[in-house]
């Protein structure tokens, strides 16, 4: 057994304070977790509690963190109810549901789909980039060859409800994606959601019980783009970065802003140098805030991230972004993060 395994496995063995660790809470505020421990898996969004939980099924049996994040982002994407991920996920403009992800593993290997459609499970498929070609990105219908050319099923992702939503909007919204921000966000205010708008893109980041970091990110993007276009989720160093040295940081909201900024490998080095997650994670949100205030008026962005000590943090543009973790003892946790703007 290697060392880390085993110190892991004896501190449990030892350990009363694992097993009187508060079950579940929901707190209002973001900090760097002092409970940090490993195996640990998060999340973007509090819905994705039972993504960390299938996650957590193979940690929990000391599986590796690759397979974790995969086993874990596959619930959204298979939740017809989720409309942001995967199958049920809105459509662009045209109605076409097209689907972007990307994973990342300890030793650097990553994977990425872009712009695929009529498969249920990109992440899976992003996966088989990474272990199977020589490449790092696939897109569209290249994508979607490799897919089937690799077992994947070909299917129809566009649910009864995302079809009856695409419609509402086309009828009020003239075919125009320049305003589905802010429609989107106010559909989200109306229904009492928090008003974190169409941004529910899980990224996800486990640590196995070696130590060793991998994580995933997958969506269907922004709601009613324009057919083609491709947000910060796929894209490595953007919607996610893993470095198994320093720690990993992933992303949700407009990606156009998060790609301007390189967000997620912007924090994995804000804490190579020294910043804890949270401190990172708010040097992302300042430094697209600083470029873009001018632009940025109905837009949510969110970063999460994770250091090699176990430490968490998150930090939104506004307030609505939740996130959800969980470490050994069995608590499921879900915080909403600090924000730079307070409307
Ligand atoms: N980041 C995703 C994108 O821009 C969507 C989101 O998280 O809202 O495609």
């Amino acid at each position: 057994m290697q060392r880390r395994q085993f110190l892991f496995k004896s501190l449990l063995a030892s350990s009363g304070l694992m097993l009187l660790r508060k079950p579940a809470v929901a707190e209002n505020k973001s900090a760097d977790d002092s409970r940090a421990g490993f195996p640990l898996v998060i999340s973007t969004w509090a819905p994705n509690v039972k993504a960390n939980a299938a996650a957590w099924e193979v940690l929990s049996k000391g599986g590796r963190a690759l397979d974790a994040v995969e086993a874990g982002v596959r619930v959204p994407e298979a939740d017809p109810d989720d409309t942001s991920v995967g199958y049920g996920g809105l459509p662009d403009r045209d109605g076409n549901v097209t689907l972007d992800a990307c994973i990342m593993d300890e030793k650097g290997n990553c994977g990425s789909v872009m712009f695929l459609q009529n498969i249920m499970h990109p992440i899976s498929v992003a996966r088989m980039v990474m272990e199977k070609t020589p490449h790092v990105i696939l897109v569209g219908d290249g994508a979607l060859q490799f897919a089937l050319q690799n077992g994947f099923k070909q299917e129809n992702l566009l649910t009864p409800k995302s079809e009856q939503i695409w419609k509402e909007w086309l009828k009020t919204h003239n075919y125009n994606p320049m305003d589905t921000i802010k429609y989107m966000r106010e559909q989200k205010e109306e229904k009492g959601k928090g008003g974190q708008g169409n941004h529910d893109t899980i990224g996800m980041i486990a640590m196995d019980s070696n130590g060793d970091f991998s994580g995933a990110c997958t969506t269907s993007g922004m709601a009613f783009k324009l057919h083609g276009r491709v947000g910060d989720s796929p894209v490595i160093g953007a919607g996610l970065y893993v470095d198994n040295e320093v720690g990993a940081a992933t992303s949700t909201g407009v990606g156009e802003e998060v790609i301007r900024i390189c967000g997620s490998h912007t924090i994995v080095e804000a804490m190579r140098y020294g910043k804890s997650p949270l401190e990172a994670c708010k040097i992302g949100v300042e430094r697209m805030y600083k470029l873009r205030k001018d632009k940025i008026a109905d837009m949510q962005i969110g970063f999460l991230a994770v250091n090699k000590k176990g430490e968490i943090g998150a930090f939104a543009l506004r307030k609505g972004f939740t996130y959800t973790y969980k470490l050994p003892g069995g608590a499921d946790v879900i915080k909403e993060a600090e924000c730079l703007l307070k409307d």
